[in-house]
């Protein structure tokens, strides 16, 4: 009711960070690095930005704030301009990759730490920012962790540069510390008691016990909104669409009047007008339940929750040794985390927490708090950016908590299989060109070998359409039907030219949104693919590299998909069954594919990810022919060089002299 009846600036006033505002910009005028500590929902996110504003500030250069999730950026900027009375993208603007909300006229600016990290590639020393704020710092994500090391260098040259690094746990002594014992800021918190509530017994079906203390709640019950922890889209579209059955069933068994539950999703691949939907008041009358990922653990702040389920558990990327890559999966959340979550439902009044683990689980099976994400996940990426800064040994560059050197290594070795790196760790001339495109090295890669094999017009549209969230809509009760609308544009034998198939016949269709709707296509995944697109070839314009087309080849446009997965490159085993050509990992071809119906099994085939369900599953796969594996191979696999190398060449090697090789041999 609060936020119905306070004015904005109300609102603001009343915030726990509003009492210490003065406190705050003079610690920040008096020092280079500040950290900050507060509890969520005190302000950290929303105010600093507006107060540096209003003290002048951005008079000299941008007041910039990074955010881990794409969704945190775009939606506390479009709360910060509605607070300062403008419209988003003007004064107050955001960025996230392939998505720029700002104009020259811009002071504040929220972005993810991966944009701010790109933008260090261009200007070293970040001039046009005269403060930077690192928000969620305690999320420890893999961008942030590398902004620390190089954002400590820029305070170093730029006298006129102030940074501030903000958190929402007490852990930020180690914050201090990396920066040469900056103070640390504390916001006054006000929170109200959480009971906590364990399972006494650990629960078989988390949804399903999710879904039943959520009903519970709402008939038993006093008033308050209903906020459920789950680890990811499919099991929060699972819950919400049994929470409504449940709902119905309520309603026409009952003879007394049930009060109406407003079931709100919110997930970092929903669609962002259904995401401002939890911020919402819910009708009189009405509670609301939100379904979320992590997400609304510090990121989001939703007033007015009252009560709080976690399933304990969350999804986390994890670099996987066995299958060579990153795989999101699920684990138990950290005892910081589960606090965390718990405090949620403390913000407004007294509230309770229902822990759907047991005491025992979160004392002796939960880590104190979640490794950082540097020290789990593939760094290629990281790699490739820090060598283009020119940061020579990357063994020595100013981690926090340093990634495992076998894990530094790793992603060189794979660079340098890319022909990103060359046998003395440097980058080479397909290095350096790959680092300008936001993609990850194995896209990049894919689209420059579409230049060389003239058909990058065709791969630029694949790589877009890899680039955003799956097009094909499969709606719970019309699963045939939408089968299919798809299998109507199979290419036999490969899912990546099924996508370009989709884009082209869309392009022919006028872009329309109706022709969309009726083919059971997301309008709005194709749209940004399209913008995807066109970001993409404006790069590919700066860099001089010409739009060519093989004029639908197939056979060259498969050559460079191939060229870029030879990691992910199998063969056929079984009747759907296929393993990873260069470790032997076992790997499953999916329903949807357009592999799946063909009456046989291509021999070999790449894939673009595997993701883990009940199998490992391929994700958009392409059959290729073997000659093209070996003729890549060469170039992968015996560079004869006497160069002495930073890559132990002599063991990778034995480990890479694997089923492909000896096929092929
Ligand atoms: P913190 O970063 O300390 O967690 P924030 O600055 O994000 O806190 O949020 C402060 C308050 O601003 C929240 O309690 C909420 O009331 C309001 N708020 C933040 N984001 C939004 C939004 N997108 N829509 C509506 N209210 C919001
Ligand atoms: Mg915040």
């Amino acid at each position: 009711d609060f936020a119905k009846s306070k004015s904005l600036s109300q609102q603001r006033q009343y915030l726990p960070i509003y009492t210490v505002r003065d406190d705050l910009l003079g610690v920040v005028r008096e020092n280079q690095v500040v950290v900050v500590i507060g509890e969520t929902g005190s302000g950290k996110t929303t105010q600093p930005t507006q107060y540096l504003h209003e003290d002048g500030y951005t008079r000299t250069g941008l007041v910039g704030c990074t955010q881990p999730r794409r969704v945190a950026a775009m939606s506390v900027a479009q709360r910060v301009s509605e607070e300062m009375e403008t419209v988003l993208g003007d004064e107050v603007g955001y960025a996230i990759r392939f998505e720029d909300v700002t104009c020259p006229n811009t002071k504040i600016k929220y972005m993810t730490d991966g944009v701010l990290l790109r933008e260090t590639l261009k200007d070293s020393d970040l001039d046009k920012y005269r403060v930077i704020i690192m928000d969620e710092a305690h999320e420890r994500s893999l961008n942030t962790d590398v902004l620390f090391g190089i954002l400590k260098k820029v305070a170093a040259r730029r006298r006129d540069f102030k940074l501030i690094v903000t958190s929402a746990t007490l852990n930020a002594d180690k914050f201090s510390k990396f920066f040469g014992g900056a103070p640390v800021f504390h916001i006054p918190g006000r929170t109200f008691p959480v009971n906590i509530l364990f399972n006494k017994m650990p629960c078989e079906d988390y949804v399903e016990a999710a879904v039943k203390q959520a009903i519970a709640i709402h008939i038993t019950s006093g008033p308050g909104d209903i906020l459920i922890f789950m680890t990811g889209q499919e099991e929060i579209e699972s819950a919400c669409h049994a929470l409504a059955e449940r709902m119905e069933q309520l309603i026409s068994s009952s003879t007394k009047a049930v009060p109406k539950l407003s079931i709100l999703p919110i997930y970092s691949q929903l669609p962002a007008d259904l995401q401002a939907k939890i911020f919402q008041k819910a009708g009189e009358g009405t509670r609301k339940c939100i379904v979320a990922t992590n997400i609304a653990e510090t990121s989001l702040t939703v007033d007015g929750i009252f009560y709080v389920i976690d399933t304990g558990y969350g999804k986390m990327k994890v670099y996987n040794p066995r299958m060579g890559m990153d795989a999101l999966q699920v684990f138990p959340c950290s005892q910081a985390a589960a606090d965390q979550r718990a405090g949620r439902a403390g913000r407004t009044g007294p509230g309770t927490c229902y822990r759907l683990f047991t005491e025992s689980a979160y004392q002796n099976e939960m880590l104190p708090n979640p490794v950082p994400e540097i020290q789990r996940t593939n760094l290629s990426n990281v790699v490739l950016l820090l060598k283009s800064l020119k940061v020579e040994n990357l063994l020595n560059f100013d981690f926090m908590d340093p990634p495992p050197q076998e894990n530094i290594l790793n992603s060189m070795y794979q660079l340098w299989l890319l022909g990103a790196l060359n046998n003395v760790g440097g980058l080479t001339n397909l290095g350096w060109k790959m680092v300008e495109f936001p993609l990850d090295p194995t896209l990049a890669k894919m689209l420059l070998m579409g230049n060389e094999l003239g058909c990058i017009d065709e791969v630029l549209t694949i790589v877009s359409m890899l680039s955003v969230p799956s097009a094909f809509f499969r709606p719970k009760d019309r699963e045939e039907e939408s089968d299919a609308a798809r299998e109507k544009f199979f290419v036999p034998e490969s899912d990546h030219l099924t996508l370009l198939n989709v884009y082209l016949q869309w392009e022919l269709n006028q872009y329309r949104g109706d022709w969309c709707n009726d083919h059971f296509l997301h309008v709005k995944g194709l749209q940004k693919a399209r913008e995807v697109r066109s970001q993409l070839l404006d790069i590919l314009k700066t860099l001089k590299i010409p739009l060519t087309s093989c004029h639908m080849e197939w056979d060259v446009v498969r050559k460079a998909i191939c060229s870029a997965y030879f990691q992910n490159s199998a063969r056929l085993k079984g009747v759907g069954e296929y393993i990873n050509c260069r470790n032997g990992v076992p790997c499953h071809l999916h329903p949807s594919s357009a592999l799946y119906g063909l009456g046989y099994t291509p021999d070999y085939i790449v894939y673009h990810e595997l993701v883990l369900t009940t199998k490992d599953y391929m994700q958009c796969v392409s059959a290729v022919e073997p000659q093209w594996l070996a003729e890549l191979g060469p170039m992968f696999f015996s560079v004869k060089d006497s160069d002495t190398s930073l890559l132990d060449r002599g063991r990778w090697h034995n480990e890479e002299k694997t089923a492909m090789e000896e096929e092929m041999e």
